[in-house]
């Protein structure tokens, strides 16, 4: 099947308005992408025709909202490659899928002096719990840089694990440079030393087909906004095993079995890690997304982006007053730039909408890769499956017209 942009553009409504008097050029998608027709539509229907509570209620309401529910488990296992439905934990979005394994697997199997292994190139939201870790129980974390092209080598990242070593966290594609990291190695090599595997999946798993039994990992969250889902919704793979050495961490209704004064019987994995009224409508939306993005086939839309990188990378390297950090050969259409000159990035992006071109201005919750590159903050252009070689183009004259107007 061949993929047709036009067609896939004319499923989003958003894609038709304008910004500032011009047609809207969104390249903003490493924050989050839009919403196609049939996920907002099935918003609508979950709240005018199909809503109640789901898992508790006999109702007919209650069984249809909790069967729609409870049928993305499956579309994400399908989505990920997993083998086991019962291997998806529903959640929020990334965000809370790491925090979870910060807090009910990784409090129950380290201490102090333990080692966490990141590359300098995390999101926040893949630090942050480990340094709660650090302050709360003396686990060490320890850093493994990019080199200058902003990849991760598999080898430096095993290298920096020692006996004391229990875990490796690192993302599969960076949502500055657009570097897809080599996880598969990684993960391999890590289960054969018994360290668990934390592979943030945000970005990646957009852009490119995942099969997490092929990667080997243990953990792989996503995040449901960024793969054309509603916000608020998202899902963790977790390796089966890894269940038995976890310990709830969210208590609530609907991830117990029998509450007493003083007992509780806890629910199986997943549901044990599913604690109180979940985002119904966001989970079933995200489903209708995930259905969306496998109808057009993860291939397709992997090749589509490559084609887009290519053009991308050779209009932007023609500027040569443009510095693109990132230059790996297999990244992804991710390219954040600063612009040779004293222009702050916050004032190239408001040129930039001016034009109705949409990037993100920022340290884009990458503190440590910040300081590392030795910027306070760059401009994003991520792309995604919808944009096509004119929206570059655009991208391209709006970016001329800075370099006049900040020269
Ligand atoms: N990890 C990466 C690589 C990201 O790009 C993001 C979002 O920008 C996150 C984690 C956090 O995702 P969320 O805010 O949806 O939980």
């Amino acid at each position: 099947m061949s993929f047709d942009v036009a067609a896939v553009r004319a499923d989003f409504p958003i894609l038709s308005r304008e910004v500032n008097g011009k047609p809207l050029v969104y390249l903003d998608n490493g924050a989050s992408a839009q919403k196609p027709q049939v996920v907002i539509d099935a918003i609508n229907t979950a709240y005018s025709q199909e809503y109640a509570n789901v898992h508790r209620g006999l109702h007919y309401l209650s069984n249809l909202a909790t069967e729609k529910y409870e049928s993305v488990r499956a579309k994400v296992a399908r989505f990920l490659g997993a083998a086991n439905e019962d291997s998806i934990v529903l959640n929020s979005g990334t965000t809370e899928g790491i925090n979870m394994v910060a807090y009910a697997w990784a409090m129950e199997n380290l201490s102090e002096g333990d080692e966490i292994v990141l590359s300098v190139m995390e999101h926040h939201a893949n630090i942050v719990p480990w340094h709660f870790l650090r302050e709360r129980m003396g686990v060490k974390l320890v850093w493994v840089d990019v080199d200058v092209n902003g990849d991760l080598d598999p080898q430096a990242v095993l290298d920096a694990c020692t006996d004391r070593t229990k875990l490796i966290a690192v993302t599969h594609m960076s949502n500055v440079l657009g570097t897809v990291v080599d996880v598969k190695t990684i993960c391999h090599a890590a289960r054969a030393r018994g360290i668990a595997t934390m592979i943030d999946g945000s970005q990646a798993a957009v852009h490119m087909p995942v099969d997490v039994e092929d990667l080997g990992c243990d953990f792989y969250p996503i995040t449901g906004h960024k793969l054309y889902g509603p916000s608020g919704s998202g899902a963790i793979y977790v390796r089966p095993e890894r269940f038995a050495e976890m310990r709830p961490f969210i208590g609530g209704g609907d991830m117990i079995r029998e509450v007493h004064k003083d007992s509780v019987i806890y629910n199986d994995a997943p549901m044990k890690f599913e604690a109180g009224t979940p985002g119904i409508v966001q989970t079933i939306g995200f489903g209708v997304a995930l259905d969306y993005m496998m109808g057009l086939g993860m291939e397709n839309i992997a090749a589509h982006e490559r084609a887009l990188r290519d053009y991308a990378r050779d209009r932007l390297d023609g500027l040569n007053w443009l510095s693109v950090q990132g230059q790996s050969a297999g990244k992804g259409a991710i390219f954040s730039f600063t612009l040779d000159g004293a222009a702050h990035a916050h004032d190239i992006s408001t040129v930039l909408d001016k034009k109705g071109v949409a990037v993100r201005a920022g340290q884009h919750c990458t503190g440590p890769l910040m300081d590392h590159l030795g910027l306070t903050a760059t401009c994003r252009a991520s792309f995604g499956m919808y944009n096509t070689e004119s929206e570059v183009d655009a991208l391209v004259d709006a970016l001329e017209l800075c370099h006049k107007l900040f020269a």
